[in-house]
Protein backbone atom coordinates (compact mmCIF):
# COMPACT_ATOMS: atom_id res chain seq x y z
CA UNK A 1 0.00 0.00 0.00
CA UNK A 2 1.46 3.46 -1.23
CA UNK A 3 2.34 5.69 1.98
CA UNK A 4 -1.08 7.98 1.20
CA UNK A 5 -3.21 4.96 0.88
CA UNK A 6 -1.65 3.77 4.87
CA UNK A 7 -2.20 7.24 5.89
CA UNK A 8 -6.28 7.29 4.66
CA UNK A 9 -6.95 3.79 6.36
CA UNK A 10 -5.34 5.02 9.61
CA UNK A 11 -8.01 8.10 9.28
CA UNK A 12 -10.78 5.98 8.62
CA UNK A 13 -9.82 2.69 10.53
CA UNK A 14 -7.55 3.69 13.45
CA UNK A 15 -5.26 1.03 14.02
CA UNK A 16 -6.06 -1.53 16.72
CA UNK A 17 -4.53 -4.37 18.55
CA UNK A 18 -5.90 -7.24 16.18
CA UNK A 19 -6.21 -9.49 19.02
CA UNK A 20 -8.26 -7.14 21.81
CA UNK A 21 -9.16 -4.31 19.30
CA UNK A 22 -8.05 -1.75 21.72
CA UNK A 23 -6.95 1.48 20.46
CA UNK A 24 -2.81 1.31 20.25
CA UNK A 25 -0.49 3.72 20.75
CA UNK A 26 1.71 3.44 17.84
CA UNK A 27 0.84 3.11 14.04
CA UNK A 28 2.43 0.27 12.77
CA UNK A 29 2.05 -2.27 15.48
CA UNK A 30 -0.12 -4.78 15.40
CA UNK A 31 -0.63 -6.01 18.68
CA UNK A 32 -0.73 -3.86 22.21
CA UNK A 33 1.64 -4.86 24.54
CA UNK A 34 -0.37 -6.60 26.86
CA UNK A 35 -1.87 -9.03 24.29
CA UNK A 36 1.93 -9.44 22.68
CA UNK A 37 3.76 -10.28 26.04
CA UNK A 38 0.36 -12.54 26.70
CA UNK A 39 0.33 -14.57 23.31
CA UNK A 40 0.02 -18.89 24.52
CA UNK A 41 1.86 -21.74 23.74
CA UNK A 42 0.42 -23.62 21.13
CA UNK A 43 -1.47 -26.58 21.82
CA UNK A 44 -1.58 -30.22 20.23
CA UNK A 45 -3.23 -33.71 20.65
CA UNK A 46 -4.64 -36.56 18.46
CA UNK A 47 -7.83 -37.69 18.06
CA UNK A 48 -9.43 -40.71 17.94
CA UNK A 49 -11.47 -42.07 15.03
CA UNK A 50 -9.63 -39.26 13.16
CA UNK A 51 -8.23 -40.10 9.65
CA UNK A 52 -5.30 -37.43 10.38
CA UNK A 53 -2.19 -38.31 12.11
CA UNK A 54 -2.08 -35.36 14.90
CA UNK A 55 -3.29 -31.79 15.39
CA UNK A 56 -1.91 -28.28 16.40
CA UNK A 57 -3.38 -25.03 17.16
CA UNK A 58 -1.82 -21.98 17.77
CA UNK A 59 -4.48 -20.41 20.35
CA UNK A 60 -7.53 -21.64 21.92
CA UNK A 61 -10.83 -20.06 20.32
CA UNK A 62 -12.58 -18.52 22.75
CA UNK A 63 -12.76 -15.22 24.23
CA UNK A 64 -10.68 -12.44 22.11
CA UNK A 65 -9.64 -14.47 19.86
CA UNK A 66 -12.71 -15.34 18.98
CA UNK A 67 -13.84 -12.16 18.24
CA UNK A 68 -10.27 -11.05 16.36
CA UNK A 69 -10.34 -14.06 14.17
CA UNK A 70 -14.51 -12.90 13.12
CA UNK A 71 -13.28 -9.71 12.32
CA UNK A 72 -10.48 -11.54 10.14
CA UNK A 73 -12.90 -14.04 7.87
CA UNK A 74 -15.90 -11.59 7.90
CA UNK A 75 -14.94 -7.57 8.41
CA UNK A 76 -12.45 -7.76 6.00
CA UNK A 77 -9.34 -7.56 8.12
CA UNK A 78 -7.17 -9.72 5.80
CA UNK A 79 -4.03 -8.59 7.31
CA UNK A 80 -4.17 -9.99 10.25
CA UNK A 81 -2.85 -13.47 8.44
CA UNK A 82 0.70 -11.38 9.18
CA UNK A 83 0.54 -11.91 12.52
CA UNK A 84 -1.53 -15.16 12.45
CA UNK A 85 0.62 -16.65 10.32
CA UNK A 86 3.58 -16.07 12.73
CA UNK A 87 1.75 -18.09 15.60
CA UNK A 88 0.90 -20.62 13.46
CA UNK A 89 4.41 -21.03 11.92
CA UNK A 90 5.34 -21.71 15.91
CA UNK A 91 2.51 -24.28 16.08
CA UNK A 92 3.71 -26.21 13.41
CA UNK A 93 7.28 -26.30 14.56
CA UNK A 94 6.80 -26.91 18.02
CA UNK A 95 4.27 -29.15 18.13
CA UNK A 96 4.37 -31.09 14.05
CA UNK A 97 8.00 -30.77 13.28
CA UNK A 98 9.07 -29.81 9.89
CA UNK A 99 8.51 -33.47 7.79
CA UNK A 100 6.10 -32.33 4.78
CA UNK A 101 6.09 -32.92 1.37
CA UNK A 102 3.13 -30.76 0.90
CA UNK A 103 1.46 -28.10 2.43
CA UNK A 104 -2.10 -27.72 1.39
CA UNK A 105 -5.53 -26.32 3.02
CA UNK A 106 -9.00 -26.84 3.98
CA UNK A 107 -10.79 -24.89 1.39
CA UNK A 108 -13.86 -22.64 1.30
CA UNK A 109 -16.88 -23.53 -1.91
CA UNK A 110 -15.94 -21.17 -5.25
CA UNK A 111 -19.45 -19.69 -4.34
CA UNK A 112 -18.62 -18.78 -0.96
CA UNK A 113 -14.91 -17.33 -1.95
CA UNK A 114 -16.75 -15.12 -4.46
CA UNK A 115 -18.94 -13.60 -2.24
CA UNK A 116 -16.07 -12.94 0.30
CA UNK A 117 -13.61 -12.09 -1.93
CA UNK A 118 -10.85 -14.41 -0.50
CA UNK A 119 -10.41 -17.86 1.15
CA UNK A 120 -9.26 -17.05 4.97
CA UNK A 121 -7.66 -20.24 5.71
CA UNK A 122 -5.55 -20.08 2.37
CA UNK A 123 -4.22 -16.47 3.83
CA UNK A 124 -3.55 -18.32 6.73
CA UNK A 125 -1.31 -21.24 4.75
CA UNK A 126 0.35 -18.97 2.93
CA UNK A 127 1.20 -16.59 5.85
CA UNK A 128 2.24 -19.62 7.86
CA UNK A 129 4.67 -21.02 4.66
CA UNK A 130 6.40 -17.94 4.31
CA UNK A 131 7.74 -18.59 7.69
CA UNK A 132 8.24 -22.14 7.07
CA UNK A 133 9.03 -22.38 3.52
CA UNK A 134 6.41 -24.01 2.21
CA UNK A 135 3.92 -22.84 -0.39
CA UNK A 136 0.13 -24.25 -0.20
CA UNK A 137 -0.93 -26.56 -2.93
CA UNK A 138 -4.62 -25.91 -3.52
CA UNK A 139 -5.63 -29.84 -3.57
CA UNK A 140 -8.95 -29.96 -2.59
CA UNK A 141 -11.91 -28.34 -3.99
CA UNK A 142 -15.20 -28.17 -1.65
CA UNK A 143 -18.67 -28.68 -3.38
CA UNK A 144 -21.04 -25.43 -3.19
CA UNK A 145 -23.78 -27.30 -2.23
CA UNK A 146 -22.30 -28.59 1.45
CA UNK A 147 -24.58 -27.43 4.67
CA UNK A 148 -22.96 -25.23 7.11
CA UNK A 149 -22.07 -27.54 9.76
CA UNK A 150 -24.17 -26.91 12.10
CA UNK A 151 -23.36 -26.48 16.42
CA UNK A 152 -26.10 -29.15 17.35
CA UNK A 153 -25.21 -31.83 15.44
CA UNK A 154 -22.96 -34.27 16.80
CA UNK A 155 -20.02 -35.75 15.89
CA UNK A 156 -21.42 -38.91 14.06
CA UNK A 157 -23.86 -36.62 12.16
CA UNK A 158 -20.85 -33.96 11.34
CA UNK A 159 -18.92 -36.82 9.75
CA UNK A 160 -22.24 -37.80 8.10
CA UNK A 161 -23.29 -34.51 6.98
CA UNK A 162 -19.41 -33.44 5.90
CA UNK A 163 -19.29 -36.68 4.04
CA UNK A 164 -18.19 -36.34 0.33
CA UNK A 165 -17.82 -32.93 1.06
CA UNK A 166 -13.75 -32.69 -1.01
CA UNK A 167 -12.79 -34.01 -3.91
CA UNK A 168 -8.81 -34.36 -4.72
CA UNK A 169 -8.38 -32.15 -7.96
CA UNK A 170 -5.07 -34.16 -9.13
CA UNK A 171 -4.22 -37.06 -7.14
CA UNK A 172 -0.87 -37.36 -8.44
CA UNK A 173 0.24 -34.15 -6.73
CA UNK A 174 -0.59 -36.13 -3.32
CA UNK A 175 0.73 -39.54 -4.26
CA UNK A 176 3.22 -40.70 -1.68
CA UNK A 177 3.60 -37.25 0.07
CA UNK A 178 3.54 -36.22 3.89
CA UNK A 179 0.84 -33.90 3.87
CA UNK A 180 0.19 -31.03 5.97
CA UNK A 181 -3.01 -29.77 6.58
CA UNK A 182 -4.19 -26.13 6.97
CA UNK A 183 -7.23 -25.27 8.42
CA UNK A 184 -8.68 -21.96 10.69
CA UNK A 185 -10.60 -23.42 13.10
CA UNK A 186 -10.53 -26.84 14.61
CA UNK A 187 -14.13 -27.81 16.20
CA UNK A 188 -14.94 -31.51 16.27
CA UNK A 189 -12.75 -31.94 13.41
CA UNK A 190 -15.05 -33.81 10.83
CA UNK A 191 -13.90 -31.59 8.39
CA UNK A 192 -10.31 -31.85 8.76
CA UNK A 193 -10.95 -36.15 8.64
CA UNK A 194 -12.97 -35.80 6.09
CA UNK A 195 -10.86 -33.93 3.85
CA UNK A 196 -7.66 -36.06 5.45
CA UNK A 197 -9.90 -39.31 4.50
CA UNK A 198 -9.62 -38.23 0.69
CA UNK A 199 -6.25 -37.44 0.81
CA UNK A 200 -5.03 -40.35 1.87
CA UNK A 201 -7.79 -41.96 -0.44
CA UNK A 202 -5.95 -40.05 -3.54
CA UNK A 203 -2.65 -41.97 -2.53
CA UNK A 204 -1.25 -39.14 0.68
CA UNK A 205 1.46 -41.28 2.98
CA UNK A 206 0.22 -39.21 5.97
CA UNK A 207 -1.86 -36.12 6.94
CA UNK A 208 -1.11 -33.86 9.58
CA UNK A 209 -3.46 -31.14 10.82
CA UNK A 210 -2.28 -27.26 11.82
CA UNK A 211 -5.30 -24.91 12.84
CA UNK A 212 -5.14 -21.37 14.10
CA UNK A 213 -7.58 -21.97 16.73
CA UNK A 214 -8.91 -25.28 18.77
CA UNK A 215 -12.31 -24.82 20.10
CA UNK A 216 -12.53 -26.06 24.46
CA UNK A 217 -14.08 -29.49 23.40
ZN1 LIG B 1 -4.31 -6.29 22.69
Amino acid sequence: MSRAGAFVRELIWPRRCILCHRLLDRGGERLCPACARSVPEPISGARRGAFYRRWAAALWYEGAVRDSFLRFKFVGCRFYADVYGLWLARAIRDKLGSDFDLMTYVPISRLRRRKRGYDQTLLLAQAAGACLDLTPVCTLRKRNLVKPQSRTLNLEERRYNIRGAFRVIAPEEVRGKRVLLIDDVLTTGATVSEASRVLLEAGAKTVHVAALAVTVM
